[in-house]
């Protein structure tokens, strides 16, 4: 088991990885895009190299796959001599619901639970399943494992995933929360562990991913037990365009004040809103900064709501996990924006929390960033999705 290919597939895009597992680095990678749309490419970058842009018309998931397995096994930019060396294909899939608790080998039953899943998350697990569905076709026999956004979150309890309505509708229709970024939570959870040389199940984490989608995990001895994401990855905290929970009354306010319909609601909630919607300036934190330290005072108030509910998350969790041994920042904010960090944690010195602003001036890095004598540990470490995949799928089939 030595090359894992990793597949993330949405509905007009496919991302994959080609990983070499003994030694776990990326032997190749790539982004087939405008799948089912006209001028249709794939971005492609054979490790050490620049990318390069392949146009291939890919008129479904089926071509895409095609499309990567050419280029993988391409003379001059390939990385592998024969589709064959693939050992696996372990596939990103958001949502599994209250059916897997960890990954799984694929096989039919598993896809028709996946299918099943479909009404919880209508706009990614189809085109999840239409990968799956293409690779079986071109790559007949090769293992495929999915992996779940979801899954490390089976283990919140009742009293933390039940939502306070009527007890019927979670009977019903599964509403509940679920969380998300469940791969990535899991994985810097394992590196802090690493990192601190004590082992996970003796650890109360925090864990805080900032991307353009953010959410904070209470991980105690190992084991998730709250988010801040929820039935849906809308909840939680701001985000770079979605709302985060707000008040559930202020949708039918504006269904009634603005005379929107369902769908413009959801549309205004999760493209519209987070710190694009306060600042109108942008969902980038690059973008935002450079604005704020020009004067644009919502731009600034922006970055201030953001920064103000990650601190009332990792307060909040804090009561979760009885104490905390160490706070993580990972992903695109998490990893590489130091002052976002700084803005959260200060005035959390009464938590043990306490950061070196020299060491905290850092991007991309694995590291302790907190003061000799800080009682919590805050750690920026860099998240990999791919390769918490790659690892799921080998150890899902060996047998673990
Ligand atoms: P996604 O949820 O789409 O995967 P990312 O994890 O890439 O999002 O995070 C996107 C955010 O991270 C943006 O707001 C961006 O400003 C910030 N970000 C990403 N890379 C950098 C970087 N090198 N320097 C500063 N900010 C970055």
């Amino acid at each position: 088991m030595k090359k894992i290919l990793v597949i993330n597939s949405g509905s007009s895009s496919l991302k994959f990885q080609l990983i070499d597992m003994t030694n776990e680095t990326v032997l190749a990678k790539g982004l087939c895009d405008r799948i089912g749309i006209d001028n249709s490419f794939l971005k492609y970058t054979k490790q050490g190299q620049d990318p390069i842009i392949i146009n291939k018309e890919m008129v479904d998931h089926k071509d895409a796959i095609q499309t990567t397995i050419s280029a993988l096994t391409d003379e001059k930019i390939g990385v592998i001599s024969d589709m064959s060396e693939i050992s696996a294909v372990g596939h990103r899939v958001v949502h599994g619901g209250e059916k897997f608790h960890d990954s799984v080998v694929i096989d039919e039953e598993v896809i028709k639970a996946i299918e099943e899943c479909i009404d919880l998350a209508p706009l990614h697990n189809p085109p999840n399943i239409i990968g799956i569905r293409a690779c079986q076709q071109i790559m007949p026999g090769t293992p495929m494992v999915a992996v779940f956004d979801t899954a490390f979150h089976q283990t919140l309890p009742e009293y933390a995933y039940l939502y306070p309505i009527p007890y019927d509708i979670y009977k019903k229709y599964g509403v509940r929360k679920y969380g998300f970024h469940g791969t990535s939570h899991k994985y810097v959870s394992e590196r802090a562990a690493v990192m601190l040389k004590r082992p996970l199940e003796e650890l109360r984490l925090i864990s805080c991913h900032l991307g353009n989608g953010a959410s904070v995990c209470a991980i105690k001895y190992g084991k998730s037990v709250d988010t801040s994401m929820g039935f849906t990855p809308l909840a939680g905290l701001a985000m770079g365009t979605r709302s985060g929970s707000i008040d559930p009354a202020v949708v039918s306010f504006l269904i009634e004040k603005e005379k929107m319909t369902v769908e413009e609601v959801n549309e205004l909630l999760n493209k519209k809103s987070g710190v694009l919607g306060i600042s109108g300036v942008s969902s980038d934190f690059r973008d935002l900064e450079a604005a704020a330290d020009s004067g644009n005072k919502r731009a600034k108030l922006a970055i201030d709501i953001f920064c103000y509910k990650v601190k009332k998350y990792i307060a909040e969790y804090s009561a979760v996990t009885e104490g905390i041994d160490a706070v993580i920042f990972t992903a695109g904010i998490g990893e590489n924006n130091s002052r976002v960090r700084r803005q959260i944690v200060e005035g959390l010195e009464y938590l043990g929390i306490k950061i070196d602003y020299e060491k905290n001036n850092v991007r991309g890095k694995e590291i302790d960033i907190s003061t000799e004598d800080a009682k919590v540990r805050t750690l920026v470490i860099p998240t990999n999705e791919e390769l918490a995949i790659a690892r799921e799928t080998m150890k899902k089939l060996n047998g673990k």
